[in-house]
């Protein structure tokens, strides 16, 4: 068996970890510069959502961006500047965000979500309670994203999913407390996790399984002989390896460069709020507040909010009037929360990272033989974190994987 060192101790680097350990790797390093599960898998929604099947680039989705960028308070942001790797992403984007494309991808994102919650549900049931709740997501509308509902309806009746249409009753009955909306849809399939006990919950299980997971420690320089990576640079010295993972999310842009390879991919930043304890009368399940974008997650012992996506570049300002207009939209729709003051919340920001398709590369580096990609979860990260696992873990050992992850290759892009 090779030796694999992983570079990115996030979600996706900690999941790969521990299905390459399950297939009986036996040596395994992780690398990461911060601290083990800090980047954007800690403060993100949690949302394990295999209802999520329409990728980011999506029909009308430039024509609504462009109404967005107008608005400072709206959910959507591009930092205004000149970047030639944004424009190519744009241009991608824009030719994926066509119905011909959510027809060829929702079914590929369905596989991927689903067989990702059977193995987080199964992952819990290995390294311990991290949180993960199989109670389902509320999708609510208020007035115009009833559109966006009957779009998601549709494609999950095409695709055989289970979702229902819920009355403003009906959603107060679900959501355990009064939700200002028109009505909404309930996917009973989704569930929900708490994202840092997800990844500490990883780390410790590879600890104590010999695995050796490295803060603190940044990859420079990637180390190659023709086709083949022979080892790493970083800032603790050189690390040798057969196998190398690049699981570094917002920034494995930087990373893929060193071997030349241009990959599209978008930091987009999101922020979150967490009140502890949470506030009187919070809502019992996940929401989606839909013209808002702004999810709700019920933790065991916080409520989270998190929302907005802004093109900026690798960098984590947080805005106080984004964050500002994420707290003022949950409390329109959920007026009869005793809400804590906002200062009161923890706030958080993050970067997705976003490929312009929507689809995560899982993948061989095209022109190396030896090093792996899995990164561009963009706002799926933790509901794909374990089927990203599995995967790294087949292509590692040769294997085909059960999946077909030819919409996943690196060199889609030409
Ligand atoms: C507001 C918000 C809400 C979200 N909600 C959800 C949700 O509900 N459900 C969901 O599925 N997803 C959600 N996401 C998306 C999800 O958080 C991400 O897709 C996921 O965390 C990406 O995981 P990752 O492991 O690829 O990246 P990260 O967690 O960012 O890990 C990458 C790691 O690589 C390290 N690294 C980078 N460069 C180097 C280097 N040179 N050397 C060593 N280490 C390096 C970084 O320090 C980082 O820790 C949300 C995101 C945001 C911002």
């Amino acid at each position: 068996m090779p030796s694999v060192v992983i570079v990115g101790g996030g979600a996706i680097g900690l999941a790969s970890a521990f299905f390459l350990h399950q297939a009986g790797v036996g040596s395994i390093t992780v690398l990461e510069r911060g601290a083990i599960g800090n980047g954007c898998s800690y403060g993100n929604a949690g949302l394990v959502s295999p209802s999520h099947v329409i990728p980011l680039a999506a029909p009308g989705v430039m024509r609504k961006g462009l109404r967005w960028l107008l608005n400072s308070r709206s959910p959507f942001y591009i930092r205004p500047r000149w970047d030639l790797d944004l424009f190519r992403w744009l241009w991608h984007f824009g030719r994926s965000a066509t119905a011909r494309h959510v027809q060829r991808n929702a079914p590929v994102l369905k596989a991927l979500l689903e067989r990702s919650r059977t193995l987080t549900a199964m992952l819990q049931e290995k390294i311990g309670d991290f949180g993960y709740r199989s109670d389902g997501l509320l999708m609510v509308f208020q007035d115009e994203g009833y559109a966006e509902c009957a779009a998601l309806a549709q494609e999950a009746a095409r695709l055989g999913m289970s979702c229902e249409w819920v009355t403003k009753d009906r959603l107060i009955e679900l959501a355990g407390t009064r939700v200002q909306a028109q009505g909404g849809l309930f996917f009973p399939g989704d569930a929900h996790l708490q994202p840092d006990r997800f990844t500490a919950a990883l780390a410790s299980f590879l600890t104590q399984h010999g695995v050796c997971c490295q803060s603190e420690v940044t990859v420079t320089e990637i180390v190659r002989q023709g086709r083949r990576v022979r080892g790493l640079k970083t800032t603790a010295g050189f690390f040798e390896a057969d196998v190398v993972v690049l699981a570094t999310g917002a920034w494995s842009v930087e990373l893929a460069q060193m071997v030349g390879y241009r990959l599209p991919l978008q930091p987009a930043k999101g922020y979150s709020l967490t009140f502890t304890p949470p506030p009187e009368g919070m809502p019992q399940r996940p929401l989606l507040l839909t013209e808002a974008k702004v999810a709700v997650t019920p933790f065991s012992d916080a409520l989270r909010l998190a929302g907005t996506l802004e093109l900026a570049g690798i960098e984590q300002t947080i805005r106080p009037h984004r964050v500002e207009a994420i707290y003022r939209a949950a409390q329109q729709y959920l007026p009869m929360l005793r809400w804590p003051v906002l200062e009161t919340a923890k706030v958080w920001s993050g970067l997705r990272p976003c490929t312009p398709d929507g689809l995560p590369v899982v993948d061989w580096v095209p022109g190396s033989s030896n090093l792996l990609l899995a990164t561009g979860h963009a706002m799926l990260g933790i509901s794909l974190a374990a089927v990203t696992g599995e995967l790294v873990a087949a292509l590692v050992a040769g294997k085909q994987p059960e999946l077909d992850i030819t919409p996943l290759r690196g060199d889609r892009w030409g």
